[in-house]
C-alpha cells in the first residue's frame, strides 16, 4: 500500500518539479547541437531607413533558429537560455561573422548587431569582435553594436575596457530599447554612445495621447542636443512614420516599412529588384 502511495505521490509531484528543468536541459542540448551543426541557424535582416530620404541606410541582424521538431523558435525563447549557459558567446560570434560577411558588399552604411551583456562582460570580447570584423573584411565604421540600455547602466564599469577598445577600432555603439532603463542624458555622454534606439513602447504611444507624442519628441530633442543619432524601432503605421519624420528622428525601423528577411531577399531589395515588405520570404508579424 505504501508502495502504491509512493508511486502516486511521485506521479503527482514529479512532472511539476522536473519538467521545466528537463525542458530547459533539452533546449540547451538542442541549442548546443544547432550551434555546432550550423544549418538550423540563420540571420534575418531588417532594413533601417533614413527618415529624410527614405533610403535603406542600414540593417539589423536578428538571429533565427529553425528547430527540427519545434519549428521556428523566437529569440525571446532561446536567447535567455543561451545567456545562462554561456552558449551566447559562440552564438553571438556566429551571428557577427555571418552579418559582417553578408553586409560587406551591400550598398548600406551600417550593419547593426545585437550584443548580449554576457558577451560584453568577457574581457576578451573586444579583441574577439575586432578579429571577426577584420576577418570579414568590412570597414569597422560600418559596424554598430546594439547594447540594451539596462545592461549598460547596470554594468558600465565591467564593459568599459571592451567598449573603449571597440570604439578605438572605429566600431559604433547604439543603445537598444532606449527609454526602458532610466538613464540620464549625461550618462550617455559619459558612455560615449553614438545612437539611441527608441523603444517600440514609446513609438506605440504616438497619437494614442498627446502625452505620448510629447514624450517621444522630448527624447529626440534631447538626443539631438547631446549629439546622438536616433532610430525609432517598431514603426507600424504611416502616422507614426510621419510624426517621427516631422520631429527629426534620423532613422526608422519597423513592420510598416519592412519585416526582417533573409540575406538573399535584402540583397535583392538593395539592388532594387523587389519592393519592401512584399517578399514571400520576408517574415509576417506573427512569426516574429
Ligand atoms: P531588438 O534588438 O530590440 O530587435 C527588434 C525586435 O523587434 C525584433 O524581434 C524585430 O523582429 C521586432 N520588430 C521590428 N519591427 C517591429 C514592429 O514594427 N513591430 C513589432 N511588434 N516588432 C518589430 P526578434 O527578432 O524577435 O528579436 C527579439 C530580441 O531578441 C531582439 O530585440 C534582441 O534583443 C534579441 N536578439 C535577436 N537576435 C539577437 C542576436 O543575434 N544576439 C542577441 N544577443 N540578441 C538577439
Ligand atoms: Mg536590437
Ligand atoms: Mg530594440
Ligand atoms: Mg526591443
Amino acid at each position: 500500500e505504501s508502495k502504491a502511495h509512493g508511486r502516486g505521490r511521485h506521479k503527482f509531484f514529479a512532472p511539476s518539479m522536473d519538467e521545466p528543468i528537463r525542458a530547459r536541459e533539452a533546449a540547451e542540448r538542442d541549442l548546443r547541437a544547432a550551434i555546432e551543426a550550423g544549418d538550423q541557424l540563420s540571420v534575418a535582416y531588417q532594413p533601417q531607413y533614413s527618415a529624410i530620404t527614405g533610403e535603406i541606410v542600414g540593417a539589423e541582424a536578428l538571429v533565427r533558429w529553425q528547430h527540427p521538431e519545434r519549428g521556428q523558435m523566437p529569440p525571446a525563447a532561446f536567447i535567455p537560455i543561451a545567456e545562462e549557459t554561456g552558449l551566447i558567446e559562440p552564438l553571438g560570434e556566429w551571428v557577427m561573422a555571418e552579418a559582417c560577411k553578408a553586409a560587406k558588399d551591400w550598398p548600406i552604411q551600417t550593419i547593426s548587431i545585437n550584443v548580449s551583456p554576457v558577451q560584453l562582460r568577457n574581457p576578451h570580447f573586444g579583441y574577439r569582435a575586432i578579429g571577426i570584423i577584420s576577418d570579414a573584411g568590412i570597414d569597422p565604421a560600418r559596424v554598430e553594436l546594439e547594447i540594451t540600455e539596462t545592461a549598460l547602466i547596470d554594468s558600465a564599469t565591467q564593459f568599459a575596457v571592451n567598449l573603449r577598445l571597440l570604439r578605438a577600432f572605429g566600431i559604433r555603439i547604439a543603445l537598444d530599447d532606449f527609454g526602458t532603463g532610466y538613464s540620464s542624458f549625461s550618462h550617455l555622454r559619459e558612455f560615449e554612445v553614438d545612437r539611441v534606439k527608441i523603444d517600440r513602447t514609446f513609438v506605440d504611444k504616438i497619437s494614442v495621447d498627446a502625452g505620448g507624442s510629447a514624450l517621444i519628441r522630448a527624447i529626440i530633442d534631447l538626443a539631438r542636443s547631446t549629439g546622438l543619432q536616433t532610430t525609432a524601432e517598431g514603426v507600424e503605421t504611416d502616422e507614426q512614420k510621419s510624426f517621427l519624420q516631422d520631429i527629426g528622428c534620423n532613422e526608422l525601423q519597423g513592420f510598416f516599412m519592412a519585416y526582417p528577411m533573409p540575406a538573399s531577399e535584402i540583397g535583392k531589395l538593395l539592388e532594387g529588384k523587389s519592393s519592401p515588405g512584399r517578399d514571400d520570404a520576408a517574415e509576417s508579424p506573427k512569426r516574429t
